[in-house]
């Protein structure tokens, strides 16, 4: 499949390929282990950055029918591109959403008694999900709250739903206290539709399934908690253009601050990505002193040999140390992976003190984009 054009910028120093092909494997092994549950896709944040405009129609043609995003805006640019689909905003719905959730037929999922009073008062019947907290504190009403609105006049909601605090960790007993919380609330709202599980719940086993499923990371190739490998194919690649070459001397210093003094004569890859770029500034090299969380910094991958950064990433610029690599075998304008097949999206995601999910949702927007699979 050609790129689109406006992503084909010849003249970028970061590029990203995006596997649309891993993306629809994802999906359909998040589908196979959701069991009799249907399976959704969480494209809030552009598809968690991968492009919502390119993910969201592939997911449909594998068939998904239910896509999560967060405010009314993303789902009424998804709305042309998925005609037949149900678009949730989990973000809810108020006064300035309200024209732009109707026109789209967007479902808001609701969260407070506020909005369920405005929604089911003047959407005439549309449909609309309920969200319950069941120990996040974030959206959702109180199981209180959520059984006073079902007991009152107003239309019935689509689906219920809540979400997991802790389902990146299989074990913890908050997944436990929440599972059984919903479980008591069910049937309270029977013949509803209800969900609760995200990528981590959906791993959880079929006690977190329900009737909808919402996977987001997973779909994207991160793994959700600790990273286990091979569960999930590589859906982002990110490389980066080797600009110069340079050599330096033991005791010279690389970067700003002149934090990190070489300690052997050394051969230096300068290339065209920086925290700009979403190369974060946190993942610079070791014995940089901004750095605390992680001992050393990020690596890229040179055919699959690895090097580390050198001093402090820039805003559009980073070094590499490419000395244990034989001579010429990385020169100007060759190409070095920061995220792929060689350097985990988990491992890029800690060298940058961060996690899987921000790496994705802050590539930056100056970087060309080609579409594969
Ligand atoms: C983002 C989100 C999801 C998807 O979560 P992942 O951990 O990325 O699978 C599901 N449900 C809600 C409410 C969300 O906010």
């Amino acid at each position: 499949m050609t790129p689109p054009d406006a992503t084909l910028r010849s003249a970028a120093t970061t590029r990203v390929s995006i596997d649309l092909a891993a993306l629809a494997a994802n999906w359909l092994k998040m589908r196979d282990l959701s069991g009799s549950a249907r399976c959704g896709a969480a494209v809030k944040a552009d598809a968690y950055g991968t492009g919502a405009d390119q993910a969201a129609p592939r997911l449909a043609r594998e068939g998904c029918r239910d896509f999560f995003v967060a405010d009314a805006n993303e789902g009424a640019a998804l709305r042309p591109l998925l005609p037949e689909a149900r678009i949730y905003v989990l973000n809810g719905v108020f006064e300035e959403a309200f024209a732009q959730t109707l026109a789209h037929d967007l479902i808001p999922v609701i969260s407070s008694p506020g909005q369920a009073a405005f929604w089911c008062g003047n959407a005439g019947g549309r449909p609309y999900a309920l969200h319950i907290d069941t120990g996040m504190n974030r959206m959702g009403l109180t199981p209180g709250q959520a059984l006073n609105h079902q007991q009152g006049s107003a239309p019935a909601p689509c689906l219920v739903m809540s979400h997991l605090a802790r389902a990146d960790e299989p074990h913890h007993p908050l997944n436990t206290t929440q599972i059984e919380l919903f479980e008591s609330l069910k049937p309270a709202f029977a013949g509803i539709e209800a969900s609760l599980a995200n990528s981590g719940g959906i791993f959880l086993g079929s006690a977190v399934h329900h009737d909808l499923t919402r996977p987001g990371i997973a779909l994207y190739g991160g793994e959700p908690g600790a990273y286990r490998p091979n569960r999930l194919q590589t859906v982002v690649t990110a490389e980066s253009r080797v600009l110069l070459i340079r050599h330096a001397r033991a005791g010279e210093t690389v970067s700003y601050g002149a934090a990190h003094q070489l300690e052997r004569d050394c051969r230096i890859a300068v290339c065209g990505v920086g925290y700009a770029d979403g190369f974060h500034r946190s993942a610079s090299g070791a014995g940089v002193p901004l750095r605390s969380a992680v001992a050393r910094g990020a690596q890229a991958a040179v055919g699959g040999k690895r090097v580390p950064v050198l001093g402090k990433i820039t805003m559009d610029l980073t070094m590499f140390d490419v000395t244990d690599l034989p001579e010429g075998s990385v020169s100007a304008g060759d190409w070095i992976e920061l995220m792929g097949p060689t350097i985990t999206l988990e491992e890029a995601a800690d060298a940058a003190g961060t996690i899987n999910y921000e790496l994705l949702t802050s590539l930056g927007r100056r970087h060309a984009r080609n579409y594969v699979g």
